[in-house]
C-alpha cells in the first residue's frame, strides 16, 4: 500500500497522480487507483520538485538591525559584516540560522548548501552552530556545508588550518574567495591543492567585481581541467563576465563548460550592491542566458538574508526567479519555465543529488505550488501550498483574500 497519493497535480505539464512509498516517488501516472494510506486533492496545482538554495549564508543571517548598512563613500559589506561577526557566539548564529531554515522550508526548499565562515574573527563558531542545525532539520532539510573563507587565507596565521579543522569536523566541501586576497591565483592554487589532499569539492565566491582584468573563473576552469575536477567545482557571482567585451567572453564561457562548471548566480545582492557608483548602472548578474546556450549549468539562489550584502533578502527561492526574470530580461513563457530549472534540477546537479526530480524512484521531496504554470507561479509569486520532504508534509501554507464587490 501507498503511503501518501497526490491526486491529479499537474507533473510535466498534465494532470496527473503521484504515488509516494517509504519517502520515494512510486509511480507518476494519469490514474492511480491502487489503495494509499492517505490521499491529497491538489487538482490542477503545479508540482515541482523540492526547491534547492544552492548558495546561503545562514551564518550571517539577519543582522542589518546591527549595522548602518551601505551608504556612498562608506564602509564595503565584507567590512562591515567582519565588525560584527567578532560578537557573534554559537547561540546566536545557531538561532539565526535556525530562522533561515524555517523560512526555507515555508517557501518549498528541501536542499540547501550554506557557505559557513571560517576565519580569525568568528573561528569555528559558526560551524558548530550550522551542524547543530544540521542535526535538529535531518529529515526536513538535507543541509550541505561548506567550510567557506570569507575574509581571505593570507592575512593571519590562523585561517589556513582552522579550513582544515572545519574539514576534519565533517565539513565535505572547501569554499574559496580569490578576490579576498592580494594575490588571487595563490588563493585559487591553495585550495585546489587543500581540496586534492581531502578529496573534497570546491565552491568558490568568484569574480564579484567590475574589472575584467581582475577575472579569474578562466584560471579556475583551466585548473579543473589540469586537476581532474570536472563537475566538481561551483562557482557563485561571476558578474565581471557581463563587462567582459563579447568575444573574450564567449571564449571563457567555453572553458567553464568544458570544465564542467556549475554557476550559480545571486541576483538580489548584485542588484543590491553592484553598480552604486557608476556613470552607467552596471547590475552584476552574470550572463545568465549565454552561459545556457553554451551548456553551463547554471542555477541561481538566494545568498544573503537581511544583512548589509541584501536588507531583504529572503529565503524565498520563487522570488529569486522573479528577481532573476526581472534583472536578465527573461520573461518570455519559456524563459520562466526555464527559471524553475535554475532552483530544482540545475541545483542538484550542482550539489551532486542523487535520486532527486519527478520520476519513478526519486525522493519525494516536491512542492505543490498555488499555479497551473510556471509563468503564473513565477508572476503571482504564488502559494506553496504544501512542501513535502522524503514524502513527509514539513510545510502547508494557506493565503487567503476576501474581495468585496460594491455596486
Ligand atoms: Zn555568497
Amino acid at each position: 500500500m501507498d503511503d501518501l497519493i497526490l491526486r491529479g497535480g499537474i507533473i510535466a505539464g498534465s494532470q496527473q497522480d503521484l504515488a509516494i512509498r517509504h519517502g520515494r516517488i512510486r509511480q507518476i501516472a494519469p490514474c492511480i487507483s491502487t489503495p494509499a494510506q492517505a490521499t491529497l486533492d491538489i487538482a490542477a496545482k503545479l508540482v515541482l520538485p523540492g526547491f534547492i538554495e544552492s548558495h546561503i549564508h545562514p551564518d550571517k543571517a539577519f543582522i542589518a538591525a546591527r549595522t548602518s548598512g551601505l551608504r556612498r563613500g562608506g564602509p564595503s559589506p565584507q567590512v562591515l559584516v567582519a565588525q560584527l561577526k567578532k560578537e557573534f557566539t554559537v547561540e546566536d548564529i545557531y538561532k539565526r540560522a535556525r530562522r533561515v531554515m524555517l523560512c526555507a522550508i515555508r517557501h518549498g526548499c528541501t536542499s540547501m548548501r550554506a557557505h559557513v565562515e571560517i576565519d580569525a574573527f568568528v573561528e569555528l563558531r559558526g560551524v558548530a552552530a550550522l551542524q547543530r542545525v544540521q542535526a535538529e532539520f535531518a529529515g526536513m532539510l538535507d543541509l550541505q556545508l561548506i567550510a567557506f573563507a570569507q575574509e581571505g587565507i593570507f592575512h593571519d596565521e590562523v585561517t589556513q588550518s582552522l579550513l582544515r579543522e572545519g574539514l576534519q569536523m565533517g565539513l565535505p566541501i572547501l569554499g574559496g574567495c580569490p578576490y579576498m586576497d592580494r594575490d588571487p591565483r595563490r588563493h585559487i592554487d591553495w585550495f585546489f591543492n587543500a581540496a586534492e589532499t581531502a578529496g573534497v569539492p570546491l565552491d568558490f565566491h568568484a569574480d564579484s567585481g567590475d574589472d575584467p582584468s581582475a577575472l579569474t573563473c578562466d584560471y579556475i576552469a583551466e585548473q579543473t581541467i589540469a586537476r581532474g575536477m570536472h563537475g566538481r567545482v561551483t562557482l557563485g557571482h561571476l558578474c565581471t563576465l557581463d563587462m567582459l567585451e563579447p568575444d573574450r567572453r564567449a571564449r571563457v564561457i567555453e572553458t567553464l563548460q568544458q570544465a564542467g562548471i556549475h554557476v550559480i548566480s545571486l541576483p538580489a545582492t548584485e542588484l543590491h550592491v553592484k553598480g552604486r557608483a557608476d556613470k552607467h548602472t552596471w547590475r552584476g548578474v552574470t550572463r545568465l542566458e549565454e552561459l545556457r546556450a553554451a551548456g553551463v549549468n547554471v542555477s541561481i539562489s538566494t545568498n544573503n538574508i537581511v544583512n548589509p550584502f541584501t536588507p531583504y533578502g529572503h529565503p524565498d527561492l520563487l522570488r529569486q526567479a522573479l528577481v532573476t526574470a526581472m534583472a536578465a530580461h527573461l520573461g518570455n513563457l519559456d524563459q520562466m519555465a526555464w527559471l524553475l530549472d535554475l532552483i530544482t534540477i540545475n541545483p542538484a546537479r550542482a550539489l551532486g543529488l542523487q535520486d532527486y526530480g519527478l520520476a519513478a524512484g526519486c525522493y519525494a521531496d516536491l512542492v505543490v505550488l498555488d499555479a497551473a504554470s510556471p509563468a503564473q507561479a513565477i508572476t503571482e509569486q504564488a502559494e506553496k501550498l504544501w512542501v513535502l520532504k522524503a514524502g513527509r508534509v514539513t510545510a502547508r501554507n494557506t493565503r487567503t483574500s476576501d474581495i468585496t464587490m460594491h455596486a
